[in-house]
């Protein structure tokens, strides 16, 4: 069996709960969805056996707090991610599962390998593509069995409405669950402030804890 990753590195978190912490990246290569925000258009791969990249992240010394399975969609290429999962996890390495959190199937069969699932949950204003909140609900209830926090992406067309509806699914299916507002990283943060804003006052509202995190990679100059 063979996956297809676009690269492998080591860096920092830039984004969600776990920012600055240390991490050894992979990136899958594709993605089921084709969100207008995506800042990961992926043009070429490199094929391995899990055996291969196992052995490739084994190179890497430093002390890491986790692997990062992020892509594109790890998910989409879920025999392949599971292998890797396993094999990571034999050796104590903490997974730690990257996810637009729509594949939920997929999801369920892994799940028992990942420590940490970061989950988007895509505002249709936002991605320009319909919606997904049953996929988002059957997702995260299966995410719950673990460790799961969620992201969603604001930028300048993402409605209010579809916010709302994204704190219900998140009240109603995992109400411990921690939800990180990030700022669209290509606007200008002057334009979304007060949408920023409003955002945050309509968690604390709707009694979810979130938090207002950007993707500080992209602020610090690291990949
Ligand atoms: S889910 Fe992520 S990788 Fe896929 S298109 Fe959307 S932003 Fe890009």
């Amino acid at each position: 069996m063979r996956g297809r990753i676009a690269e492998v590195f080591d860096s920092i978190q830039g984004e969600g709960l776990y920012l600055g912490e240390k991490q050894i990246f992979v990136r899958f290569y594709g993605c089921n969805l084709e969100c207008k925000f995506c800042d990961t258009k992926l043009k070429s791969f490199m094929e391995y056996e899990p055996d291969e990249l196992f052995q490739e992240l084994k190179l890497y010394q430093d002390s890491y707090h986790s692997v990062s399975f992020t892509g594109g969609e790890p998910l989409s290429q879920k025999d392949f991610l599971k292998e890797m999962l396993k094999l990571t996890r034999k050796d104590n390495f903490r997974n730690y599962l990257e996810t637009n959190g729509v594949l939920h199937e997929e999801l369920k069969e892994v799940i028992d390998y990942v420590d940490i699932v970061a989950m988007d949950l895509k505002l249709p204003s936002s991605t320009g593509l319909g919606d997904f909140w049953e996929e988002h609900r059957l997702f995260l209830k299966i995410a719950s069995k673990r460790e799961v926090f969620l992201k969603v992406v604001i930028c300048s067309q993402s409605k209010e409405e579809d916010l709302k509806k994204a704190l219900r699914l998140v009240r109603e299916t995992a109400p411990e669950a921690v939800l990180v507002l990030q700022p669209d990283s290509s606007v200008d943060k002057v334009y979304l402030h007060d949408k920023l804003h409003t955002f945050k006052e309509l968690c604390k509202k709707e009694r979810v804890t979130a938090c207002l995190v950007e993707q500080i990679h992209k602020v610090i100059g690291v990949r």
